[in-house]
């Protein structure tokens, strides 16, 4: 018998999304509408409205609603946005952005999780999601430039290549910091040079592992 999971992710919603500040009403619907146990591993969708990352294979983790939800809402995107995202995972986060913005470029350096991802968009009918196995350190450039960026690992740095393809006024939201502890930012081009920042608090988030991040995953600073 297929779990009804519907009023479990409106509990979900009101619980960990609404009562926790977000207020946005776009990404709060689109929060209401993207089933997320379409995006856990077979066999755990019954934890997929607990407030918390759960495994998704090659030691990577889908992240936790209200993170995603509050990334969405501080890259302030309109309706006919194009996104990028870096770090796909499980899709969960792009599938979510992709109902409130106009088109999301996603990029994912395990190619099982990509093509995965791909799969769930498809069977959704979530045509306006683009996936690419690769390194997303150095961004989408030809589909940008981009009106928001979301990177969903942790960073030692904010990668130059994704400042570059940041449109003005666009806003990059993004964990940086060491391993296990990072700051979520919210980077802010104002202008061609200048990039404002501003500390959403304190995330965890698994790293970003690419040429202008962190090089190797078995090198990784403690
Ligand atoms: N947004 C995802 C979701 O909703 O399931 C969660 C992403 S998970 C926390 C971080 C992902 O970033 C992992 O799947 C990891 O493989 C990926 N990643 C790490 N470094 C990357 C890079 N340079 N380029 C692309 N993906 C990367």
């Amino acid at each position: 018998m297929k779990l009804d999971l519907s009023r479990a992710r409106d509990r979900m919603v009101d619980l960990h999304i609404v009562r926790r500040g977000i207020d946005d009403p776009r990404v709060v619907e689109a929060m209401r509408i993207v089933p997320r146990e379409a995006f856990v591993d077979p066999g755990f969708e019954e934890f997929a409205y607990e407030d918390a990352p759960l495994s998704i294979g090659e030691g990577q983790t889908i992240s936790q609603p209200y993170i995603v939800a509050l990334m969405i809402a501080e890259a302030e995107i309109d309706a006919g946005d194009t996104v990028l995202e870096v770090g796909t995972g499980s899709g969960y986060a792009a599938a979510v952005l992709s109902r409130v913005a106009g088109h999301v470029y996603t990029v994912e350096r395990h190619a099982p999780l990509a093509t995965e991802a791909r799969r769930r968009f498809a069977k959704l009918g979530y045509d306006n999601i683009d996936v690419r196995i690769g390194d997303g350190t150095k961004g989408w450039p030809e589909a940008g430039p981009f009106d928001a960026i979301l990177v969903a690992a942790g960073s030692p740095n904010v990668p130059q290549a994704l400042k570059e393809q940041l449109d003005l006024g666009g806003h990059m939201v993004i964990p940086i910091g060491p391993q296990g502890e990072q700051r979520l930012l919210k980077v802010t081009r104002v202008n061609a040079t200048t990039f404002e920042e501003h500390d959403l608090g304190g995330v965890r988030f698994v790293p970003l592992i690419g040429e202008h991040a962190r090089k190797n995953e078995r090198l990784q600073p403690a």
